[in-house]
């Protein structure tokens, strides 16, 4: 992989910007902190909403809704464990990436090792395969 872990798209303004521990800026972040309050008093009127209708009744972004759930400021009863993928933002039960985007992810894993990039990592065993082909000889003869 050869992209910089700590350098990412702000989920919300794709701005990009050093991640610290949040998927989004630290101006995003300013305005997540308003929109928790309107989701938070929203919740306190309407017990039980799902985070589809909180995302349309708020106007806020589902993916702040799930951040907020993700770090513990926010709970939905009926959500269980929810995650994000950290690729393209759709609501998974587990891990980092939801199914498409682990697919999409070892496909560009596998083309970018097979193709170009680091010629150093990727000519050694070949070159290994190559000369050991030539270099192989009957052992007990
Ligand atoms: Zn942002
Ligand atoms: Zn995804």
């Amino acid at each position: 992989m050869a992209f910089d872990l700590h350098i990412q798209a702000c989920q919300r303004c794709s701005k990009l910007f050093r991640r610290v521990r949040s998927p989004f800026c630290s101006a995003c972040l300013d305005l997540i902190e308003e929109e928790f309050v309107v989701i938070r008093d929203y919740l306190t009127e309407h017990r039980g909403a799902g985070i589809g209708q909180v995302a349309d009744q708020t106007g806020v972004p589902e993916k702040t809704i799930l951040y907020l759930v993700r770090e513990g400021r926010l709970s939905f009863g009926t959500l269980g464990e929810a995650f994000q993928c950290e690729r393209c933002g759709a609501l998974i039960q587990e891990g980092r990436f939801c199914d498409r985007c682990v697919g999409a992810l070892r496909k560009e894993f596998l083309s970018s090792e097979n193709t170009s990039g680091r010629s150093d990592d990727t000519a050694a065993p070949d070159l290994e395969l190559y000369t050991g082909m030539h270099i192989r000889k009957p052992r007990d003869s």
